[in-house]
């Protein structure tokens, strides 16, 4: 179901401010309407057996793949990444879609034996209701998927508030799940902004679980509201995801990772690396490694196929961007390459940023804190291990992490001692797979996780049932 209002606004693209198209701004009373329609077919979604509706789903994961490329050229306009990039943010829907199509057939509760005799005990899932997915523009279509797909099999219903950047993509979504036969009002879309759209969302009493995926303060605002009618709050939030270079790293590839990770999306990820902590003993070689690297990179609109860099999400993130690089310049750190809005050609019709590398950071600095949520990254140098460790914990978020090192025991102690919901051995700081848990420690959440088995946490809630066939009254904990 669509809801529509009467005020629209324009979806446009941030590489050459095509317009990709026209929207309804939802109302106040528009999302009452969207949750009514979930709520009322709560009541017999929940009942549709959870193989059903994982056939349903599997369809889904069909439809997308046949439109993958029509979702992947779609994103390459509406929100900018390179086509590589969206055909993997798609792949991702694909693939969650199969993993929790799956659940349907497993579910899993337990059953444990009961103190007293002639007794059954038994755990079982079951759904919360109607959930409401709030999602950011950065991973269009996966991230959306990430929430409803997990929320679906598990029998809820859903209102879904896309970010106003990437409307376009939510409403094809959706329509896919149309098409897949999901029945009337399983799935409604509102379009608008966070405080007003978004807000009404979070404090409306018949949402019991709002998912969110966006910045720390958003998650704040979100938590905050929720509280008045204690609803399940589900966060993900930012990052400021480091990669560590030990001496004996293999650099080349230590480069390649850095350069996907940092510079990939334009650096737009949550798991983006926005520091790199170098070892003394390879800093110089890895700065120059790392510049060489990133001044070949070619920026340019996403749909065009020799392009590494797409523009940034829109003229705000652009103006931040840069003023980051203002930032880290009077804080004394050594710009090495970028800091500047790209503008040759047609480039200035886009948001573009040059890949930027500041050098000689503090860990302190603003630029080493902060998430700038765009191409830039600083290095930092330590003197070793345990120096390396404290810098890459000394955030406030704790999402990814990564460390290159060919020393099996320097790997293993970074695996248990980096403060984050993921860490990878001689790889960058992204590159999730679906079927393993996603988020973060600290800052960066409220303790849930997305994908993998994990997500089924937040979608469902534990029933404990006791089965008496005694016959009489059995106590625990007071009959022997
Ligand atoms: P954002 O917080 O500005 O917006 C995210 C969504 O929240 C949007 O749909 C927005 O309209 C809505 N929103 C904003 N204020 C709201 C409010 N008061 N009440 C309800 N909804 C509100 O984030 P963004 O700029 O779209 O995305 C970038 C951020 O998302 C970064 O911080 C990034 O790290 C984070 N992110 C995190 C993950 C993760 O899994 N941890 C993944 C991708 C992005």
């Amino acid at each position: 179901m669509a809801i529509t209002g009467t005020e629209t606004f324009e979806s446009t693209s941030p590489a050459d401010g095509e317009t990709i198209g026209v929207f309804p701004r939802s109302t106040g009373e528009d999302v009452d309407r969207a949750v009514a329609a979930a709520k009322e077919a709560y009541a017999h979604w929940r009942l549709v057996p959870a193989p059903k509706r994982g056939e349903i789903l599997y369809r889904f994961a069909r439809i997308l793949e046949g439109e993958k490329d029509a979702l992947t050229e779609l994103m390459t306009h509406e929100m900018g990444k390179v086509r590589a990039e969206a055909g993997g943010d798609v792949q991702e829907a694909i693939d969650i879609t199969y993993y929790m199509a799956g659940e349907g057939r497993r579910l899993f509760g337990q059953t444990t034996p009961s103190e007293l005799p002639d007794k059954w005990n038994m755990s079982i899932r079951q759904p919360v209701g109607v959930v409401g997915a709030i999602t950011p523009w950065n991973f269009p279509i996966a991230i959306p998927s990430w929430k409803l797909i997990p929320a679906l099999i598990c029998g809820n219903t859903v209102v879904l508030k896309p970010a106003t950047d990437t409307p376009a993509l939510a409403e094809r979504f959706v329509e896919l799940l149309d098409e897949a036969g999901l029945p009337d009002g399983v799935v409604n879309i509102v379009y608008g902004g966070g405080s007003s759209v978004g807000d009404r969302m979070v404090r409306h009493p018949d949402i019991r679980v709002i998912t969110l995926t966006g910045s720390r303060e958003t998650g704040v605002k979100v938590l905050e509201a929720g509280a008045e009618t204690l609803k399940h709050v589900h966060l993900e939030l930012g990052g400021k995801n480091a990669i560590i270079v030990m001496d004996d790293a293999d650099l080349d590839l230590a480069v390649n990772g850095i350069v996907w990770s940092a510079f990939g999306t334009s650096g737009q990820r949550c798991t983006a690396a926005s520091r790199v902590i170098a070892h003394e003993k390879v800093y110089d070689a890895l700065q120059k490694k790392l510049v060489a690297a990133v001044e070949k990179l070619r920026l340019g609109p996403g749909w065009e196929g020799d392009t590494d860099i797409g523009p940034v999400i829109n003229k705000a993130a652009l103006d931040k961007i840069h003023s980051y690089s203002k930032i880290g310049s009077d804080e004394g750190a050594r710009l090495l390459t970028g800091g500047e809005v790209a503008t040759e050609g047609d480039l200035a019709r886009g948001f573009f940023y040059r890949p930027t590398i500041f050098a000689d950071v503090d860990p302190q600095m603003r630029v080493a804190q902060e998430e700038i949520f765009g191409p830039v990254t600083a290095l930092i140098k330590v003197r070793d291990a345990d120096e390396a460790i404290r810098v890459s914990n000394g955030i406030k978020y704790g999402l990814s992490s990564s460390i290159f090192t060919r020393d099996v025991n320097t790997a293993f102690r970074a695996m248990r001692d980096l403060e984050a919901g993921i860490t990878y051995v001689n790889a960058g700081t992204t590159g999730a797979e679906v079927h393993l848990p996603f988020g973060g420690t600290k800052d960066t959440g409220n303790g849930h996780r997305e994908a993998g088995q994990a997500a089924l946490d937040v979608f469902t809630e534990w029933k404990s049932i006791y089965v008496d066939y005694s016959g009489k009254l059995q106590r625990a904990q007071i009959d022997d």
